[in-house]
């Protein structure tokens, strides 16, 4: 699913396979190696992605799939920890063919290209609860 190199310092440099799902490769990364929380950065190509929008009049996520090639402008995320399993929270931004971009919270991104990240391991954990009134994952701290 991928293949990465550690930095020393706590920081890993990924390569994801080529027609992997990107949270999924980076939810297997993060179980792998044990890590519950840090940064990940990246960039890429996708041809495949569902984006979503959190309403807040509703709390519901709106999830939108954009077929087509794109690349990725920029991922960012960040991991911590819910239920003692890695929690994944990434962010896109994406340009299509005609140099335009769009972006969203991201839920799945199928790679056509490459996909390369960095990821950085906190040394303590950080940990999330749901909150209420935004109707979020928050981080508990
Ligand atoms: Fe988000």
């Amino acid at each position: 699913m991928y293949t990465c190199q550690e930095i020393p310092g706590g920081k890993f440099v990924l390569s994801l396979q080529n027609h992997v799902e990107i949270s999924e490769a980076l939810t297997a990364f993060c179980l792998e190696k044990h890590i519950l929380a840090g940064s990940i950065s990246g960039l890429g190509a996708i041809s495949e992605a569902t984006f979503r929008f959190l309403d807040p009049a509703t709390k519901k996520y709106v999830d939108k799939t954009f077929a087509e090639q794109m690349e990725i402008t920029n991922l960012t995320g960040n991991i911590s920890e819910k239920d003692g399993a890695p929690y994944l929270h990434l962010h896109i931004t994406a340009s299509r063919r005609d140099y335009s971009c769009i972006g969203g919270h991201l839920l799945s991104a199928r790679i056509n290209g490459a996909c390369e990240l960095l990821v950085e391991r906190f040394p303590v954990p950080v940990g999330r609860r749901f909150d209420e009134e935004t109707g979020l994952n928050l981080y508990q701290f």
